[in-house]
């Protein structure tokens, strides 16, 4: 189980050991891995766990879709078999939005899990190959996970199942499970229309189960056991169903991965898992969901984080990144600095959020902000954008002109 610390912040950063790697640069010797008997997996391939019970036991968890959209994973899972194959996996794991880092830490600390999970939904919906796209920022991953694969390839656990590995290239749009599918395919990274949707035609034009790596990685926890669907569906808190995986950062004591029920506040996630704010600082407001998923005020630190719940606020949980702001932050400079970002990293494929966030980072460098044209902008864009990028750049901006007017310039 994960700690309420991940450790990540003494570690090297991406770019300097993607930096070391690329000159041939050794890496410090890996701890090895505990060993791990895929009791999960032999009990579905010897037919113990049986795919009508994997099936019902993830419908029953009411495991989600964790990569930011919350999609039931039943549902996929039914819409996928829906169609004759051959199906393919594909496991999502180019986490790029800002503050997120869960994904990174299950592929580090429990690659195996991961990899399990992945081979238990190939096997519940008879996909002949499974495809990981890995951001390319996690260069020392790669190595591991590549060794992990050839391992468990040696060990039989794979039978029947191809696995490819494939590098993203630092695109954030990758991200998005269409865009990532054209990039998989060999093209450039532009968001597809849907539908189609992935379960009907996505990779190579057949029926493509597209999976987060969390959710993979809780798989084998909820199918490992007899109860393990109910324990997981009844382990939320406010209402709310399962566990989610938080990456927390910004002004807290101590920064990292958290383990925690969905519904859980972010005023419970600083004081209950991460040991307060940090020392000197005043909590002012928060980040739910990274980049995309708004700012909400320390005043409404007590909603309950998960999907459905922060929509009405304008914001949204999307894959559990909370970076916490303080006292000592500039809001519009935050704000000035996520749009930016959504104008380097926009596809360019469609006109509202190509021309939009240009025009939005362009309006937010004024002295005095153009309200109502920020606000007539980001309907536009929310509006006439094709993927999630467009239609939720503006958020932030929104947040701010909404809940910290006293920040705007
Ligand atoms: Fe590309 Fe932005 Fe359009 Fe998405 S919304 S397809 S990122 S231009």
């Amino acid at each position: 189980e994960h700690g309420a610390v991940a450790g990540r912040v003494e570690r090297a950063t991406p770019a300097s050991v993607a930096g070391a790697a690329a000159h041939g640069v050794p890496r410090p010797p890996r701890a090895p891995l505990p060993p791990y008997g895929w009791s999960v997996l032999r009990a579905a391939r010897e037919g113990r766990l049986t795919r009508e019970a994997m099936l019902a036991a993830v419908e029953a968890s009411g495991l989600r879709g964790l990569g930011g959209a919350g999609f039931p994973a039943a549902r996929k899972w039914r819409a996928v078999l829906a169609h004759p194959g051959p199906r393919h996996v594909v496991v999502n794991a180019d986490e790029g939005e800002p503050g997120t880092f869960k994904d990174r830490d299950c592929l580090e600390r429990e690659p195996r899990r991961v990899l399990e999970g992945m081979l238990l939904a190939a096997h519940a919906i008879g996909a002949e190959a499974c495809w990981i796209y890995l951001r390319d920022e996690y260069a020392e991953l790669r190595l591991d996970l590549a060794a992990e694969i050839a391992a468990l390839q040696a060990e039989g656990m794979a039978a029947g199942t191809a696995i490819h590995l494939r590098r993203g290239a630092g695109a954030y749009v990758c991200g998005e499970e269409t865009a990532l599918l054209e990039s998989l395919e060999g093209r450039r990274g532009y968001p597809r229309h849907k539908p189609p949707y992935p379960g009907e035609r996505g990779l190579f034009g057949r029926p493509t189960l597209i999976h987060n790596v969390e959710t993979l990685w809780w798989l084998p926890e909820i199918l490992g056991t007899p109860d393990g669907a109910a324990r997981f569906a009844g382990a939320g808190r406010r209402g709310r169903g399962g566990k989610r995986l938080f990456s927390v950062s910004g002004r807290v004591r101590r920064p990292g991965v958290v383990a925690a029920p969905a519904g859980v506040t972010a005023r419970e996630l600083i004081e209950e898992f991460c040991g307060g704010m940090a020392e000197g600082h005043r909590f002012v407001a928060y980040l739910p969901g990274g980049a995309s998923g708004g700012i909400l005020p320390a005043a409404m630190a007590d909603l309950p984080l998960d999907f459905g719940t922060l929509e009405p606020h304008g914001c949204f949980v999307g894959s559990g990144a909370v970076v916490v702001l303080s006292d000592r932050d500039d809001l519009a400079a935050a704000v000035r600095n996520l749009v930016r970002f959504f104008r380097d990293e926009s596809c360019g494929q469609c006109t509202p959020c190509r021309v939009g966030t240009a025009k939005a980072a362009r309006l937010l460098e004024a002295p005095r902000w153009d309200r109502a044209l920020l606000e007539e902008l980001a309907a536009a864009m929310a509006d006439g954008s094709i993927c999630g990028l467009g239609q939720a750049a503006m958020n932030p901006v929104l947040s701010v002109l909404r809940f910290f007017p006293e920040a705007v310039p």
